[in-house]
């Protein structure tokens, strides 16, 4: 068969380009050597990432993203997958072997509103419905849809990709459009063992595709240096709940957002669904160290929480990860691509992975869209958001105590600013990169706070070092550790 576009990795992104680049006109092929539903972490989404979401439901006629951007739409249209309510960050401080109870001033806290309201807030996403969701819309869009298939072989001839696949079993969508190729009626099976596609897309997130099958080796190391273990959990009762604690002055209830449980030993976080599930993980340099049971024994207020919480996946105690950092040399060239999670991961820290697959799912469909068909500056682009993550994210972790944890993490806020704000101001003249990866002056604030996390005046300095995009009063003395809105006005 002869497609335009040959899609491998049927996860939420590869899916999501699926039905972009069916509603630009190409044909295109989804391979998964799995099939949904499936279990998926990376739960929790952001204003930028929303904010792409709804752009691209806008631009392609896709009404189902725009339902998806926020809360309040998702449940209306979408009852019954599966979703939790997040309107921000919450972060905890805790030491071993300490109870926890509020410090003076949130000392110990932090809680920035990243949403206006209940409804138009930001979401959890219980991704094996989300995933199965986005693969069948793919499909309902006209895209052939490849479940349980493995691509075996992959060679480039006469500027051509030629992939061959084993297992074949295609789901054919109603709509797919190109006469070269034989379409299945919707539903049916059809044996296929050679594709041929004019562009590749590497959407198979941490899978070994593209060191497999394209010319694409490790890149260098990171500097955050991290692992996780997670699992979910039904009957956790509520953090708030636990502690018993006042939120009179929190801008959001704090089990509505991304929890963080921040300790010497790495950091825990809490996602909540409607369902009464939660989704859990334990993250740091040291984790491997721990059996999670062992690590939460340290922190008896979190132990008193899980005391009756009953982990329902896996089956089989926590998921571990090993090592979480990796990353690719080269992300994109003539005629292939590899979408951000197949091109490297550097921590759940700031959810910056699902928003990250947007930003370059949107910079892509820009270009199939103009016909462009060389990625090198688009896979290139990606590398570069990536790094900026890590330079982000790996003063969090290096920080001394909690209080330069909160100041380093002020570098993620005022990224977010200002691509939040960007996207929102009607002058903007293109999309802004991830998290201001393509301003200097961003880039710069997050490697030197890497220098400046642990010396003294390292809060004043970041104060004005944030200046230019601090429009919430991040780090103002009179609000300690309590933002109420960070997003710009009208999300
Ligand atoms: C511990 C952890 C916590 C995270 N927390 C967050 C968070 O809070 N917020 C956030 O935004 N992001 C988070 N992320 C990141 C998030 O998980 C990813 O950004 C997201 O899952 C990427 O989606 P994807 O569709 O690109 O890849 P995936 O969801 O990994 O999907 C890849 C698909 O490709 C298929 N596949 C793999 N290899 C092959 C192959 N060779 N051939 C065919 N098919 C293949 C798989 O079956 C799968 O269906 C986290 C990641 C980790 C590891």
């Amino acid at each position: 068969m002869r497609v335009d576009l040959a899609i491998v990795g049927g996860g939420f992104a590869g899916s999501l380009l699926a039905s972009i680049a069916r509603r630009i006109g190409l044909s295109v092929v989804l391979i998964d050597r799995g099939a949904h539903p499936r279990m998926a972490i990376g739960e929790s989404s952001t204003p930028a990432g929303n904010m792409v979401l709804a752009a691209l439901g806008q631009r392609y006629a896709l009404p189902e993203l725009i339902h998806l951007a926020r809360y309040g739409t998702w449940k209306e249209h979408f009852p019954e997958m599966g979703v939790g309510p997040k309107r921000g960050f919450s972060y905890f401080a805790h030491q071993p072997g300490s109870p926890w109870s509020p410090g003076t001033k949130h000392a110990n806290e932090l809680l920035v509103a990243a949403s206006r309201d209940a409804l138009n807030c930001d979401t959890h996403w219980f991704r094996s419905d989300v995933d199965a969701f986005l693969f069948e819309l793919a499909g309902a869009q006209g895209a052939l849809l490849m479940p349980r298939t493995v691509v075996i072989q992959v060679e480039r001839v006469g500027g051509c990709w030629q992939l061959g696949v084993e297992g074949a079993e295609s789901l054919g969508g109603p709509g797919f459009g190109n006469a070269a190729v034989s379409t299945p009626p919707f539903g049916a099976r059809a044996a296929a063992t050679r594709i041929e596609a004019r562009l590749l897309v590497d959407a198979t997130g941490s899978g070994d595709f593209a060191t497999r099958h394209l010319d694409v080796t490790a890149g260098p190391p990171m500097r955050t240096r991290t692992s996780a273990a997670f699992a979910h959990f039904e009957d956790l009762p509520t953090w708030q709940a636990s502690v018993g604690s006042p939120d009179d002055d929190y801008p959001i209830p704090a089990d509505q957002a991304a929890q963080h449980h921040v300790t010497p030993d790495g950091w825990m976080w809490q996602l909540r669904f409607d369902s009464g599930r939660t989704s859990v993980g334990i993250v740091g340099p040291r984790i491997g160290e721990f059996a999670p049971a062992d690590w939460l024994r340290r922190y008896p207020t979190l132990e008193r929480q899980f005391a009756d919480a009953k982990r329902v996946w896996p089956s089989r105690g926590w998921s571990g990860s090993g090592p979480l950092q990796r990353r690719v040399d080269r992300a994109g060239g003539a005629g292939w691509i590899l979408l951000p999670a197949a091109a490297g991961f550097v921590d759940p820290l700031h959810s910056t992975g699902i928003a990250h697959s947007l930003t370059a799912i949107e910079r892509l469909a820009r270009l199939l869209e103009a016909g462009v068909e060389d990625f090198s500056d688009a896979g290139a682009a990606t590398l570069r958001e990536l790094d900026h993550i890590d330079a982000m994210v790996a003063p969090c972790y290096a920080a001394k105590d909690f209080e330069a944890f909160i100041v380093a993490s002020m570098v993620y806020f005022a990224a977010s600013i200002h691509v939040e704000r960007l996207r929102m101001s009607e002058v903007a003249s293109r999309m802004p990169d991830f998290l201001g990866a393509d301003v200097p002056a961003l880039r710069q604030l997050a490697i030197r706070a890497g220098d400046e996390v642990n010396g003294p005046g390292f809060r004043e300095w970041m104060a004005r070092a944030i200046e230019p995009w601090n429009t919430a009063g991040l780090l103002d003395p009179e609000v300690p550790n309590m933002y109420p809105h960070t997003a710009p006005p009208g999300w």
